[in-house]
């Protein structure tokens, strides 16, 4: 199969094949489709499996439709991987023009608060840091938000951001659509499974 087969628009296929992805990895192979057509995704999912494209492309395609508003909100467990996906969503979407913030710990807020001022259609954030602008920084709000992703779950939850999660939970549009992607299903994944998403899609590589 080839990422058009998957029903990924030309412009990504192309994004696709600059960066030398020949064809979908098992897991983009099965969530892309279910994402496309618009359902919230439960995904099992490791590291070098390909998990960020699997959740990046439908996002950049439906952001590509309907480019309204900070658009879609990525969290991760480290700097470092919210640096890697934001990277990623950069070299896919870069053609369709997508402009991305990222938001994390150790980095001055001012700075921070000057990149949400200019309209972001995606923020990729650790979940405190994003907290404390959601508080403090005038004018920002995910009121707009149309995805939410949460990577590396039990990572997440094993770093104590639980109680963050739900306080973000509460402040973003119940309309939108949610994916979950973690390396291992625990029973605190299932708990922020049910708080989170609305009658997902399991995949599982
Ligand atoms: P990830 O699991 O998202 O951390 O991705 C691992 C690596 O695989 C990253 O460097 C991606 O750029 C690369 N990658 C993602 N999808 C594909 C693909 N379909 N074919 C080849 N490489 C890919």
């Amino acid at each position: 199969k080839t990422f058009a087969d998957l029903g990924v628009m030309e412009s990504l296929c192309t994004a696709c094949e600059t960066l030398n992805y020949k064809s979908p990895t098992p897991i983009q192979a099965l969530s892309i489709p279910a994402a496309l057509s618009g359902k919230d995704l439960i995904a099992l999912a490791e590291t070098g499996s390909g998990k960020t494209a699997a959740f990046a492309l439908p996002i950049l395609q439906s952001l590509w439709n309907n480019p309204i508003g900070l658009f879609a909100c990525i969290l991760a467990p480290t700097r470092e991987l919210a640096y890697q996906i934001s990277d990623q969503f950069e070299a896919l979407g870069g053609g369709i023009g997508v402009r991305c913030a990222v938001i994390v710990g150790g980095m001055d807020m001012m700075t921070q608060s000057v990149a949400l001022g200019k309209k972001p259609h995606i923020v990729v954030a650790t979940p405190g840091r994003l907290l404390d602008h959601l508080e403090n920084t005038k004018g920002f709000s995910l009121r707009t938000l149309k995805y939410l992703v949460m990577d590396e779950a039990d990572r997440l939850l094993d770093m104590d951001f639980g109680p963050i999660l739900d306080k973000i939970l509460k402040v973003i549009p119940k309309m939108r659509n949610t994916y979950l992607f973690s390396a291992t299903m625990t029973s605190k994944v299932e708990k922020l499974q049910r708080a989170s998403l609305n009658a997902p899609v399991r995949v599982e590589v």
